[in-house]
C-alpha cells in the first residue's frame, strides 16, 4: 500500500507558533488497516473516511515520528486533523515557525506517511496555504510564484519528494535570480545582503562552467532566513530549497567568509545539488559524496587559494578518523534518519578524492559533466552512476565503489 497523493491544506498563524492541516490521503487501493507517521511535533486529533470518523490508537513512539493504527477503514482514503505547536529548530526536519518567517519542510518527519524514513517518498499532491495577510509562499520549482496573490492557493500536481514542499517567508523579502537560481533575502544590512549576493553568483557561475548550463525546468531557491537572538539555528537543505541562517551569513561576514580557517561558500553545496543529486538523481550517500567533493573543489577554483582543497581534505580526513574510533559503518548501508555525515560527506568526499589522484581532477570533473549531460532529469542508481562514469573515465570503478561505499574503514587506493 503506497501513499499517491495528499490534499493538504495548512493555516498558519506565525505569532501563536501553530498550525493547523487537513491532510486527505488518497491510497493506491481499498485499504483496510494502515500504520501512519506522523511527525511527533503534530498532534492529530480526528480522522475519518467517507464513511464517517474513524478510530485510531498510537502503536510507537520513535525518534521522529509517532505511529498511529487506523483499523476497518475500507477506504481507498483518510482523511487527517491535525495540529503543531514548532517554534524550535531540529537539524534535518525542520518546521520552524517564527513571528517573522515561517519555515515549513522535511515533510516525511511530519506529515503522514507510510514509512519513517520517508523523505524519498514520492507522491502527487496539492496544497493550499493561508497565511496572515502579507506573507507569501515560497515554494521551489516555481519562479512565477512571486505573481500570485497573497494568501493565494497553491497547486502542485507532479509527483515530487516529500522534502521539498514549501517554505513560507515574510512579504519584505527581496528576489534576487541568476538564470535558473532564486536568492531570497531578507533586510539586511548592504553589505551583507551585498556579500551573499556574489557567493550566490560566484557559486551559480561555476557551476555552469564546470556542468554545462542548468537545464530549463531545474530550479533552486535559496533563502537566508531569519533566526532570532542567541539562536544556535544557522541553516539546511531540503531538495531544491536551502536555507541560511542570517545569524550564520554575519558571522561570515565578520570573520571574512572562513570558518577554522578556511575560505567557504555558503551558497555553493546546494548549488552543486542543482545538478548533482537533483539535476541527475541518485542514490543519496553519493549525491552527496560527489556534491561534497565538487564543494570543495569548486571553492579552490572560486578563491584561487594555496592548498585550499589539500586544507579541506585533511581537515575531513581528520574528523572521519575521530568518528571512526566510535562508530564505523559503510556509507550506502546508512538511512537518512542515521548519523551519516561522517560517512557520506566526509569518507564520501574523500573517496573521491581518491580517485581524483588516479585519473586528475580535470577528467573527474568532466566526467561529472558528462553524467548531467547525458543523464538529466532521470534517476541512476549506484550501478548506472558507476556506469556512466566508467565510460567517462574509461576506468573500471566496481572496486572503487565497493570499498568506498559498501565497507567500513578509511584507506585511500591511490
Ligand atoms: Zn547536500
Amino acid at each position: 500500500m503506497n501513499i499517491e497523493n495528499h490534499d493538504l491544506s495548512l493555516c498558519i498563524t506565525p505569532d501563536e507558533h501553530v498550525f493547523q492541516a487537513k491532510d486527505t490521503v488518497r491510497f493506491s487501493g481499498v485499504c483496510e488497516s494502515v500504520d501512519l507517521h506522523l511527525g511527533n511535533r503534530c498532534t492529530l486529533q480526528k480522522a475519518y473516511t467517507k464513511n464517517g470518523e474513524t478510530p485510531f490508537e498510537v502503536v510507537h513512539t520513535h525518534r521522529h515520528t509517532t505511529v498511529y493504527r487506523f483499523q476497518n477503514l475500507n477506504s481507498d482514503s483518510l482523511t487527517l486533523e491535525y495540529d503543531g505547536l514548532f517554534d524550535r529548530f531540529k537539524g534535518y526536519g525542520v518546521c520552524t515557525i517564527h513571528k517573522h518567517c515561517v519555515e515549513l519542510s522535511g515533510f516525511g518527519f511530519f506529515f503522514p506517511t507510510i514509512e519513517e524514513n520517508s523523505q524519498f517518498e514520492r507522491f502527487t499532491y496539492s496544497l493550499e496555504v493561508s497565511l496572515p495577510k502579507s506573507w507569501r509562499v515560497v515554494a521551489p520549482d516555481d519562479r512565477d510564484i512571486q505573481d500570485v496573490p497573497l494568501n493565494e492557493r497553491r497547486f502542485h500536481y507532479q509527483k515530487h519528494k516529500i522534502e521539498d514542499i514549501l517554505i513560507c517567508a515574510a512579504p519584505d523579502y527581496q528576489r534576487h535570480y541568476r538564470k535558473n537560481m532564486t536568492m531570497i533575502l531578507p533586510n539586511l544590512e548592504a553589505p551583507v545582503a551585498k556579500s551573499m549576493l556574489k557567493d550566490f553568483e560566484h557559486s551559480v557561475d561555476v557551476c555552469a562552467e564546470t556542468f554545462g548550463e542548468l537545464r530549463s525546468g531545474m530550479t533552486t531557491t535559496g533563502i537566508v532566513s531569519p533566526r532570532g537572538e542567541g539562536s544556535q539555528e544557522w541553516g539546511y537543505e531540503r531538495g531544491h530549497l536551502w536555507v541560511i541562517g542570517d545569524l550564520f551569513l554575519q558571522y561570515a561576514c565578520a570573520h571574512e567568509w572562513r570558518f577554522g580557517g578556511l575560505k567557504k561558500s555558503l551558497a555553493l553545496h546546494e548549488t552543486i545539488h542543482s545538478w548533482i543529486g537533483i539535476g541527475v538523481s541518485m542514490p543519496i550517500y553519493l549525491a552527496e559524496a560527489i556534491t561534497q567533493y565538487c564543494e570543495v573543489v569548486l571553492t579552490h577554483k572560486i578563491y584561487q587559494e594555496d592548498d585550499l582543497d589539500r586544507r579541506y581534505f585533511a581537515w575531513y580526513e581528520k574528523r572521519l578518523l575521530e568518528t571512526l574510533k566510535e562508530k564505523d559503518l559503510p556509507p550506502a548501508s546508512l538511512k537518512v534518519t542515521d548519523d551519516h555525515y561522517a560517512f557520506w560527506y566526509l569518507k564520501g568526499s574523500l573517496a573521491f578524492y581518491d580517485l581524483e589522484k588516479r585519473v586528475g581532477r580535470d577528467s573527474l570533473l568532466a566526467a561529472f559533466k558528462d553524467l548531467y549531460q547525458n543523464h538529466h532529469g532521470t534517476f541512476l542508481d549506484e550501478d548506472a552512476v558507476r556506469v556512466a562514469l566508467e565510460r567517462s573515465l574509461d576506468l573500471p570503478l566496481k572496486d572503487f565503489f565497493n570499498h568506498w561505499m559498501h565497507s567500513t574503514g578509511y584507506e585511500p587506493l591511490h
